[in-house]
């Protein structure tokens, strides 16, 4: 019997005793759990999951499409466009993986885990529907009002510059503009006055800058704090916290400069004291999860909600419908659980929450990007160092933008490489990362040499 049909027999309803018989037979032989994994995406994030999916009792082969230099060394990579669904069922029907984890956002806002789950493959992701809570600020508005989650205030959305601009009489200063659609993360600005957010909107809405994503925008008060990235993992009905992360968008240290994809992250527990984690819970992660299912969507897959802290308690700024990236290099350094298996259990419904297990201590990620990003950037550059730090212990550079030429990485992207460390404190895991940092080298390459600070100073203060 081909990979393929045992797959789909699996997940079959009528055909479960056979499929479960066809399972235990295959691990009965190869003596061993033996999955065949199809990972989506080719960045940083996607090669933190390939590492520790290669780490994973449960997994046996790995594909990742398109991945990229590093992960090659991890996985069998082929090449494929992450946004085309239609080219994605073509290589799952060859490839015949038992399950398929989706990295980025677009494949899901397109409606790839629904032409999965029609077919009755195994897959981790939210539907088409779900994912609108990334894929439209609008909708993910209208839903947190309506469910009572505590978020910014709303002044209105738009669908012409004209309204956006007459609209600015109205509002307080800075205000946040926020075109409607997936932007590649340029949709969200913070205007300080008039002009600036005249010229943005005019970017957005007259000059089409951002596509069809910034054909609507919606005006919201701007909220002050500390940001927390709280990610959690749901099978549609139970769900898991990660561990907590936060992250540095813009290129400079001291969080100056335009911002990034994400130039670094790290993870400590001290991040979210049990008081504030019990207050996120109350008040944001179990009405999103009953206003959910209130709504009639079953939302399964990595579940990104990001916060504002602010002094009137924490406030939903976004959600993602998938993992953040660098967050998840930070998280999956600290993983102490089969990832495989457990994803495998969110695909079919069965998450058990005690299984993820985490490394006490912390973690850091420090990316390493091209010269000119966030704008115009070289690639092709060798990189250099990687095999020296291979030998640092509790160290893992994991590949965003990089390619094979010949015998030699190269770059090939904006943000190019994220060092990840772990340590039983956040300075340990720093100092680790920033000593393998200083042994790669490419042409070019720039980084912030202030991950985490603010993390050592926030844990110092106590708060
Ligand atoms: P979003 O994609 O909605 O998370 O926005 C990207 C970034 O814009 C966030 O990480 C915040 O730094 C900032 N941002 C978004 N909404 C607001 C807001 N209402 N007030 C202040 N900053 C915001």
């Amino acid at each position: 019997m081909e990979e393929r049909s045992i797959c789909a027999e699996r997940f079959s309803g009528q055909l479960t005793v056979f499929a479960v018989a066809t399972i235990v037979r295959r691990s009965v032989l190869r003596g061993e759990n033996s999955m065949k994994v199809l990972v989506i995406g080719g960045g940083g994030r996607e090669h933190a999951l390939v590492w520790k999916l290669k780490e994973s009792a449960s997994v046996e082969t790995i594909c990742c499409a398109p991945g990229n230099g590093g992960i090659a060394a991890d996985a069998q990579c082929v090449a494929a466009d992450a946004g085309d669904v239609a080219g994605l069922v073509a290589l799952a029907e060859t490839l015949g993986p038992d399950l398929t984890v989706v990295g980025p956002e677009l494949p899901l806002v397109n409606g790839l885990v629904d032409a999965f789950e029609h077919r009755k493959w195994a897959i981790v992701g939210p539907t088409k529907e779900a994912a609108q809570l990334e894929g439209s600020k609008v909708f993910t508005k209208e839903f947190l009002e309506r469910h009572k989650i505590p978020t910014a205030a709303m002044y209105g959305t738009y669908d012409s510059p004209g309204g956006a601009y007459g609209a600015l009489c109205e509002v307080d200063w800075p205000v946040v503009i926020k075109a409607d659609g997936l932007c590649a993360g340029k949709g969200v600005f913070v205007a300080p006055n008039p002009d600036a957010a005249t010229e943005f909107i005019e970017r957005v809405m007259e000059k089409n800058e951002l596509g069809e994503g910034g054909k609507r925008v919606m005006l919201e008060e701007a909220l002050e704090g500390d940001e927390l990235s709280f990610i959690l993992l749901t099978d549609g009905e139970r769900y898991a916290p990660l561990v907590p992360t936060r992250d540095h968008k813009r290129v400079f240290d001291n969080n100056e400069g335009p911002n990034t994809g994400g130039m670094g992250a790290y993870s400590s527990d001290e991040l979210l004291p049990e008081e504030l984690r019990r207050v996120i819970t109350a008040t944001i992660v179990e009405p999103t999860m009953k206003g959910l299912a209130a709504d009639g969507i079953r939302y399964q897959g990595f579940l990104y909600v990001g916060l504002m802290l602010t002094k009137n308690g924490p406030k939903v700024l976004e959600f993602n419908c998938r993992l953040g990236d660098p967050e998840t290099q930070a998280i999956a350094a600290r993983m102490d659980f089969d990832l495989g298996a457990v994803l495998s259990e969110v695909s079919t419904g069965k998450l058990r929450a005690e299984k993820l297990k985490w490394k006490r201590g912390a973690s850091a990620c420090v990316v390493l990007a091209s010269g000119g990003y966030p704008g115009k950037f070289e690639s092709g550059k060798e990189i250099q160092g990687l095999d020296d730090v291979a030998k640092i212990p509790d160290v893992k550079v994991l590949h965003a933008g990089t390619k094979r030429d010949g015998r030699k990485i190269v770059t090939s992207g904006g943000r190019v490489l994220g060092v990840t460390a772990t340590g039983n404190s956040l300075d340990e895991a720093l100092q680790k990362a920033y000593q393998a940092t200083g042994k790669i080298h490419f042409d070019g390459m720039h980084y912030r040499r202030d991950i985490g600070r603010h993390g050592r100073q926030s844990t110092a203060a106590g708060d």
